[in-house]
C-alpha cells in the first residue's frame, strides 16, 4: 500500500494526536499494524522528539507512553553515535561484517525481482512512495547483506536515496546493525517470520528454511547478479534569493525545518541546498520535493538557496547568522543554536543501545 505524507502543519499534527502508545506497543511488528508513520517529519525535523515525548506524556502514562518512547529513543541513540563518531560511522564499527562477498549491489534491488514476493512489492512501494515500515527495511538489508553477500555500503546508499525519511545516523547504523558490523550477531529471517509479520503466504522460496540452514544458504540465483550503480541528486534551479541585509540571516538544512526554531523573530530564512552535500549522500526527485515544500509550508517567508553555504551572496554583511547544531552543520558561520534532545541526561558511553535505553528509563520515574 502506497503510503502518503501530506506537508501542511495540521495534517501533521494529526498524525501526531493520532499515535496510540498501547496500540503500538502490541502491533508495531506487523506491517499492518499500529505504527506512526511520523519518521519523515522526524528526519526532516520538523516534529522534534523532545515535542513528542511531551505530547504523549500529556495523553497517557509513563507506562503506557514507553513502548513508543523506547522506539524514539534508537533514533535518539543513533544520532548520539554519530555526534560521538563523526565520519567512522561510514566504516565497520564494532569488527569487520563477516562473510562479504562484493562491494555492490544486487541487481535484484534496482528490478524489484528478488523472488520474496513481498520484497519485490516493498522495493517498488520504496521507490514510488519513499517509504517502508521497519520490518521490511530489516528483511531487505538481510537479504542483501546476510543472503545475498553485499558489504552494507552501497545497498544503504540505495535504500537512503529514496526515502522521505532517509536519515544518515539511522540507516547506516541500521545496515550496520542487520550486517553484524554494528551487534554481535547478523540479523536473520526466514519466509515463515515473513509471511506471520505481514500476513501473507509465500511458501516456495528460496527462504523457506529452518533458522540453522539460513547462515549456510548458497546464494540465490536471484541474488546473484550484481551492478555499481551510480546515484544523483536532481537539484531544483531555483531563483537567487532575496535577502535584506539589514537583518540577521537564519539557516535551515533538509535535516532542520523545525517550525518552532526562532519563529517570533524577523529574520531572512534560507534553506541551503547544498550540492556538496547530496554529491555524498545523493537522495531522489521525490525527496527534493517533498523537503521543499514542507519547508515552505511550515517556515513561512523560507526562501531556497541551491548552493554552498560560503557562496551566500554577501554573507559577510548580515548583523547576525544562525544555525542549528547538527554534525552536518559544523562548519556553518555565525551563532549555533544546540541541538534538542529527549533523554538530555543520557550520555553515549560507546555501550548497547540497551545500557543508553537504561539511563534514559531512569529519568522517566
Ligand atoms: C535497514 C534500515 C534502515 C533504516 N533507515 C532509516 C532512515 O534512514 N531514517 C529513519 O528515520 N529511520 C530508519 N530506520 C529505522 C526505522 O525503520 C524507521 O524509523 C521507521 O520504520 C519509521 O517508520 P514510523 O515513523 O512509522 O516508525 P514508528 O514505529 O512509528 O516509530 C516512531 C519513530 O521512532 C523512530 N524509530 C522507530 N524505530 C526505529 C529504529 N529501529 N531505529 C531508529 N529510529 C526508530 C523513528 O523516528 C520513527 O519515526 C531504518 C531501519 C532499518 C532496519
Amino acid at each position: 500500500m502506497m503510503e502518503i505524507f501530506p506537508t501542511q502543519r495540521e495534517a501533521i499534527l494529526e498524525r501526531l494526536l493520532a499515535v496510540d502508545p498501547i496500540k503500538y506497543g502490541t502491533t508495531r511488528n506487523y506491517i499492518q499494524g499500529a505504527v506512526s508513520r511520523l519518521s519523515p517529519y522526524i528526519s526532516r525535523g520538523a516534529v522534534s522528539l523532545p515535542y513528542i515525548k511531551e505530547n504523549l506524556l500529556s495523553r497517557f502514562s509513563t507506562y503506557q507512553a514507553k513502548p513508543f518512547l523506547q522506539q524514539l529513543a534508537w533514533r535518539e541513540y543513533f544520532q548520539r553515535v554519530w555526534w560521538a563518531m563523526g565520519d567512522d560511522i561510514f566504516q565497520d564499527i564494532k569488527h569487520p561484517q563477516p562473510g562479504v562477498r562484493h562491494h555492490q549491489l544486487p541487481k535484484a534491488l534496482l528490478e524489484a525481482t528478488t523472488g520474496i514476493q513481498l520484497l519485490d512489492q516493498s522495493i517498488q512501494q520504496l521507490m514510488n512512495g519513499g517509504y517502508l515500515h521497519n520490518h521490511l527495511r530489516l528483511y531487505l538489508a538481510m537479504l542483501t547483506c546476510n543472503i545475498g553477500g553485499a558489504h552494507w555500503r552501497m545497498p544503504a546508499q540505495w535504500m537512503y536515496y529514496h526515502l522521505l525519511d532517509g536519515d544518515i545516523a539511522s540507516n547506516t547504523l541500521s545496515w550496520q546493525w542487520v550486517a553484524g558490523s554494528f551487534s554481535n550477531k547478523k540479523y536473520y529471517a526466514n519466509q515463515d517470520n515473513i509471511n506471520h509479520y505481514s500476513k501473507t503466504i509465500q511458501t516456495d522460496s528460496y527462504l523457506q528454511q529452518g533458522y540453522e540452514q539460513l547462515p549456510n544458504l548458497a546464494i540465490p540465483e536471484a541474488l546473484k547478479e550484481i551492478t555499481q550503480h551510480i546515484f544523483t541528486t536532481p537539484l531544483p534551479i531555483c531563483q537567487t534569493p532575496l535577502l535584506d541585509n539589514t537583518l540577521p540571516l537564519a539557516l535551515y538544512t533538509s535535516y532542520q525545518l523545525d517550525p518552532h526554531w526562532r519563529a517570533a523573530e524577523n529574520l531572512n530564512r534560507l534553506l541551503i541546498l547544498a550540492p556538496s552535500h547530496f554529491n555524498k549522500y545523493p537522495v531522489n526527485a521525490q525527496v527534493i520535493s517533498f523537503t521543499v515544500e514542507l519547508a515552505k509550508n511550515l517556515i513561512p517567508g523560507i526562501q531556497i538557496f541551491v548552493g554552498e553555504v560560503e557562496d551566500i551572496p554577501a554573507l559577510s554583511n548580515f548583523p547576525a547568522i544562525y544555525h542549528q547544531q547538527h554534525p552536518l552543520t559544523q562548519h556553518f558561520p555565525g551563532t549555533a543554536t544546540s541541538a534538542k534532545w529527549m533523554f538530555p541526561e543520557a550520555t553515549y558511553r560507546a555501550q548497547g543501545f540497551f545500557g543508553y535505553w537504561k539511563q534514559c528509563e531512569k529519568t522517566l520515574k
